[in-house]
This record gives C-alpha cells, sequence and structure tokens, in this order.
C-alpha cells in the first residue's frame, strides 16, 4: 500500500479547553496509482486528513506511512522535505498562493526551490504548464490577469513540476464555472492515467466521484465510516441513506432506466458510456 493510516487522530489546539478532535482513529489505506475521492459534509475533517499525506499536519497520535516515510507524532519527523516533493498538495482556492510576476517565473519556482539550476527549472515548468493547458503564449504573462480556472491550473502547474507521484487536490472545482470545472476534471484524469499519478480528490460534488474516482473515502464526524470501492458505496442503500449522499445523476438514470428492464452493468459510469450502452442495447432491438 502506498498511504497508510494507523490509529491516527489530530486535535486542533490540544491541550487547551478549545481543543478540537477533527480526526479520531482513522485506519485507512489509499492505492497507489488509483483516483480516489474523498468525501463528507463540511467540517467532517476531510482537509484535515488531506493536510497530513505532506505532513503539513502531523498527526497527535498514531501514525502515517508513505511508502518509505513514517510520520509520527512530535517534531522530529525525518526527510519531510523530500516527501513534499513526492506528494503535491494542492490547496482548496490555490490561486491565492500564485505570487510571481510571471507564469513562467511562478512555476519554476518550486524546482529552483528544490534545488534545480535555473535552465532545469524553467525546462519542468515548460513541461507542467503544457500538461495543465497552458500554451507558450502565457509565459511572460502575470498570472493575476488570467481568470479563476486558468490560475488555479498554474497553481497545479507549479506543484507539477516537482514531478510529484501523488497529488491532493483540496476541493479543485470549487467556485469554477462549468467549463473550469470540465478541464479541472479532464486534467486530473489525465495525469492519473496518462502521467500514472495516484490523484487524492476532496470534492463536494457527487458527479465527479461517481464518474471518475476508483475509490471513495466518507468521512463523518472526524471518523472514516466508508472507504472502498467507488461504486459498491453509490450502491449501499442503507450508507446512501445514513450518511443523506445525494445520488449522481448519472446513477439515477442509470435505475430508472433498470426499473423499465434494462440491464446495464456498473461500468457504465459516464453520459458518454451510457449513450454509447443504450445505442448499441438499441440496435440489437431493432435488427
Ligand atoms: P472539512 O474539510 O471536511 O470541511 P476540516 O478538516 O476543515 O473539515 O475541519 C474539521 C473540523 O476541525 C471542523 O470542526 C473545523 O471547524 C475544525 N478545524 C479546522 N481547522 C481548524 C483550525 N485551524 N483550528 C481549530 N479547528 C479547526
Ligand atoms: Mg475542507
Amino acid at each position: 500500500m502506498a498511504i497508510t493510516f494507523k490509529s491516527l487522530s489530530y486535535i486542533y489546539d490540544e491541550g487547551m479547553p478549545y481543543a478540537h478532535h477533527a480526526l479520531k482513529d482513522i485506519n485507512l489505506n489509499i492505492e497507489e496509482g488509483k483516483i480516489t475521492a474523498i468525501i463528507g459534509k463540511t467540517g467532517s475533517g476531510k482537509s484535515t486528513l488531506v493536510e497530513h499525506l505532506n505532513a503539513l499536519l502531523v498527526p497527535s497520535s498514531g501514525s502515517l506511512e508513505i511508502e518509505d516515510t513514517i510520520i509520527l507524532p512530535g517534531k522530529k519527523n525525518k526527510g519531510l522535505k523530500a516527501l513534499r516533493k513526492k506528494v503535491g498538495l494542492v490547496f482548496q482556492f490555490s490561486e491565492y498562493q500564485l505570487f510571481e510576476e510571471t507564469i513562467l517565473k511562478d512555476v519554476a519556482f518550486g524546482p529552483k526551490n528544490y534545488g534545480a539550476s535555473e535552465q532545469e527549472a524553467i525546462a519542468k515548468a515548460k513541461l507542467a504548464l503544457k500538461m495543465v493547458g497552458i500554451d507558450e503564449s502565457y509565459y511572460e504573462t502575470s498570472p493575476f490577469d488570467l481568470s479563476g480556472g486558468q490560475k488555479r491550473r498554474i497553481a497545479i502547474a507549479g506543484i507539477l513540476a516537482l514531478e510529484p507521484k501523488i497529488i491532493v487536490l483540496d476541493e479543485p472545482t470549487a467556485g469554477l464555472d462549468p467549463k473550469g470545472s470540465q478541464e479541472m476534471i479532464d486534467l486530473f484524469v489525465k495525469l492519473n492515467k496518462k502521467a500514472g499519478i495516484t490523484v487524492i480528490l476532496v470534492t463536494h460534488d457527487n458527479e465527479i466521484v461517481y464518474n471518475y474516482a476508483d475509490n471513495t473515502v466518507l468521512m463523518a464526524d472526524g471518523e472514516v465510516k466508508y472507504s472502498g470501492n467507488t461504486l459498491e458505496l453509490f450502491n449501499d442503500k442503507e450508507k446512501v441513506k445514513e450518511f443523506n449522499i445525494l445520488e449522481p445523476k448519472i446513477l439515477s438514470v442509470k435505475n430508472a432506466l433498470n426499473d423499465k428492464g434494462f440491464k446495464i452493468p456498473s461500468n457504465v459510469r459516464t453520459i458518454d458510456e451510457l449513450a454509447k450502452y443504450l445505442s448499441k442495447e438499441l440496435r440489437k432491438w431493432t435488427i
């Protein structure tokens, strides 16, 4: 397993009267090479959980293993700089962290900070910008002149320039228009499918979860209530009811069609796939 949480708990302001137990005894594996969604209501602990993945937060108790790095409570953890290169964390509203005067400089900042020469850093930045779909005509533009979705992609390029094996995105589509959201989704699917990067995605959008996430982790009140295959979760009527999980539209349509006699396989999970399946079935009927 690439990532393993073992009895991990996290308390904000530990020892203070207003201490808050945000994560409680988390035992969790996150599979390498997959897209894993983390869902749950606001305040359930999603951001706190993912901020452990690059040791921005360290556990109050328990541990976290990421490949060969073990993160334990206290300040003596070793290898965190290397870990932060391996695990890229894209914060919610990451576009607020852009600061350089040109896009190319902004993206090259990370690799330079990790010891790359100017030339190497620029080469890595150009590659990362290409991955996020920003072409060279933008290199000398100020990042502040771009749209929200573009800015966020620049921030992601800054992380990709460090060549992470794991990328963690906290609510990457929040506040984007439909086009910006779709570009963001296409980006993380491409990072996973083409570049083989493990993608961990905090999101409120169950359409995205159902369409793209191999696995899903459901959080409630600082605890993991489900961790496993995404389709199994959405098909688990008790869990869906207990945790008030909004049914993705595509699943409602599939269920309605199945009630009318179709037998749509569970791996049909996007509108495109459903359209293909139905046109094939309907062709059979008309012969
Ligand atoms: P989510 O990302 O699921 O909305 P968070 O991980 O941000 O949840 O928060 C989990 C709980 O921890 C919430 O009750 C929240 O109020 C609390 N919390 C988050 N950040 C802090 C902080 N910096 N100090 C104190 N409590 C916090
Ligand atoms: Mg959050």
